[in-house]
C-alpha cells in the first residue's frame, strides 16, 4: 500500500462559525471580498464577515457581482481593483463561483502579467494572496480544494487550475448560510457534492484515505435523497454541507473525472447548472463504471444501500436531460472533454470517439 494525502486547509464547521471563531479572518490587514450578486447578503455570511472584520480592525472592500461559472477575464480585472485597494488577502463568500473567483483574483493579484494559458498550466511564479473561504452552497467543496474552474471563452468551454498554493488558508462552514438556497439550487449543488464523492471513489488516484472519506460521505448523502426529492430541506442542511466538505477534501487529492469533463460542455453551451450537468451524465457514467471498475461501483452503491437501477432512476426522475442538442455537438464536445485534465484520472484509456458516443447515448432522440 502506498499513498500520500496533503490538504493544508484549516477547517471550522458549525452554526455560528464566525462568531465562535473570533480572529479566524485575520489573514492580513486589508481584505478584498468577492461574492455573488445576492448570495453574500441572502445567506447572512457577508454581514457576519463584516462584523468579524470590524471587530479585528481589518479594512475591507467588497465586490458583489461574481457571475455563475466565473469568467477568467472578470477575475483578472478584479485583481486590479484588489491591488489598487492594497489588499493583502482575499475572502471568497458564496457558492463555488465566488470561491473559485477568489482563487483567481488571489493569483492575478500577485502575478499581474500572467497569461490565461500560463494560469491554466499552473505556471505562476509568485504565490497567490492568502484566501479565506465561506461557502453558501453545499456543493463544490471549493473551500477545501485547490481547484478553481473558470469559463475561458478562447478555450470554448470551462477549464480548471490549481496547485498547492491555491488552497484557501481557512474554510468557515456554517450550514445556516444555505437556508436561503432555493430548492432547485439545493438539489443541483447536492448532486455536485455527490458526484465528487462518486468520481473520487472511482478515480485512478483514489487511496484508502480518500476511500474512507468517500464511503462515509456517500452513506450520509443517501440518507438525504428522499428529503431532497420531497423538497424537505430544513433537517438535511448540516448533512449536505458535511457531504460537500468531504467531497471537496476527497477531490482535492484525487481530482474529478468523467462527469465533470463531460458536464462542462452542457454548462457552457446550454447554461445547465454545474451539478445538474454532472447528474445528466451520471447514468451513462454508472453504466461505464460497471464495465471497468465493477467492484468499486458495487462498494459505492452498497455504502448507499442502493442498486444501480435505483440510483439511475432517482437521477432520471429528478434531473431529466430535457433539452435538444445539435447533431455536430457530440463530436465537438468529445474533443473538448478529452482536453480536460480530469480525463487522466479515469481508470481506463479513452479517446474523443468514446466521449462522442456517450453524449449520443445521453441525448438519443434529442439530437436535432
Ligand atoms: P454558484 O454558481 O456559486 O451559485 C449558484 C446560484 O446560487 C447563484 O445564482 C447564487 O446567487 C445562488 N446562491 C448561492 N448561495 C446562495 C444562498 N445561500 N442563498 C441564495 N442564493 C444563493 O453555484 P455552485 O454550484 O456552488 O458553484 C458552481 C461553480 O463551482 C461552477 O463554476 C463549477 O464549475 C465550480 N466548481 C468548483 C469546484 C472546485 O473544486 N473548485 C468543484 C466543483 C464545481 P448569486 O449569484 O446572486 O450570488
Ligand atoms: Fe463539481
Amino acid at each position: 500500500m502506498k499513498f500520500s494525502f496533503n490538504n493544508p486547509v484549516d477547517i471550522r464547521f458549525g452554526r455560528n462559525v464566525l462568531k465562535n471563531n473570533p480572529g479566524s479572518l485575520s489573514l492580513g490587514k486589508k481584505a478584498f471580498i468577492v461574492t455573488g450578486s445576492s448570495s453574500g447578503r441572502k445567506s447572512g455570511a457577508l454581514a457576519d464577515a463584516e462584523v468579524e472584520l470590524r471587530a479585528c480592525d481589518i479594512q475591507y472592500q467588497i465586490f458583489e457581482g461574481i457571475k455563475n461559472n466565473p469568467n477568467v477575464d472578470q477575475c483578472r480585472e478584479l485583481a486590479i481593483s484588489a491591488s489598487e485597494f492594497g489588499a493583502d488577502f482575499i475572502i471568497g463568500i458564496g457558492g463555488g463561483s465566488p470561491l473559485d473567483a477568489a482563487k483567481a483574483v488571489a493569483v492575478f493579484s500577485t502575478n499581474p502579467c500572467l497569461t490565461n494559458e500560463k494560469l491554466f498550466m499552473n505556471e505562476f511564479d509568485t504565490p497567490p494572496l492568502p484566501i479565506a473561504a465561506i461557502p453558501t452552497t453545499s456543493g463544490t467543496g471549493s473551500e477545501v480544494t485547490p481547484w478553481s474552474i473558470m469559463t475561458w471563452d478562447e478555450f470554448n468551454s470551462k477549464k480548471s487550475f490549481g496547485n498547492l498554493y491555491t488552497y484557501p488558508k481557512i474554510a468557515l462552514l456554517d450550514p445556516s448560510y444555505t437556508d436561503s438556497l432555493p430548492k432547485d439550487v439545493t438539489l443541483f449543488t447536492a448532486l455536485d457534492a455527490f458526484s465528487h464523492c462518486f468520481e473520487s471513489f472511482l478515480s485512478l488516484k483514489a487511496s484508502p484515505y480518500t476511500d474512507a472519506v468517500n464511503l462515509y460521505a456517500l452513506s450520509r448523502f443517501s440518507k438525504c435523497m428522499d428529503p431532497l426529492e420531497r423538497g424537505e430541506l430544513k433537517d438535511i442542511r448540516d448533512d449536505l454541507m458535511l457531504v460537500s466538505l468531504l467531497g471537496g477534501v476527497a477531490i482535492s487529492q484525487t481530482g474529478t473525472t468523467m462527469m465533470h469533463a463531460m458536464g462542462y460542455q452542457l454548462t457552457y453551451y446550454y447554461g445547465q447548472p454545474h451539478g445538474k450537468a454532472n447528474a445528466i451524465v451520471m447514468p451513462v457514467y454508472l453504466e461505464e463504471a460497471a464495465k471497468y471498475v465493477p467492484d468499486k461501483l458495487t462498494a459505492a452503491l452498497s455504502a448507499m444501500g442502493l442498486s444501480r437501477n435505483q440510483l439511475s432512476s432517482f437521477l432520471e426522475r429528478n434531473i431529466p436531460a430535457d433539452f435538444n442538442i445539435k447533431s455536430n455537438e457530440p463530436a465537438f464536445w468529445g474533443k473538448l472533454a478529452m482536453k480536460q485534465g480530469s480525463v487522466k484520472n479515469l481508470p481506463i484509456l479513452v479517446d474523443c470517439d468514446y466521449f462522442t458516443a456517450l453524449y449520443e447515448r445521453i441525448f438519443k432522440s434529442r439530437i436535432v
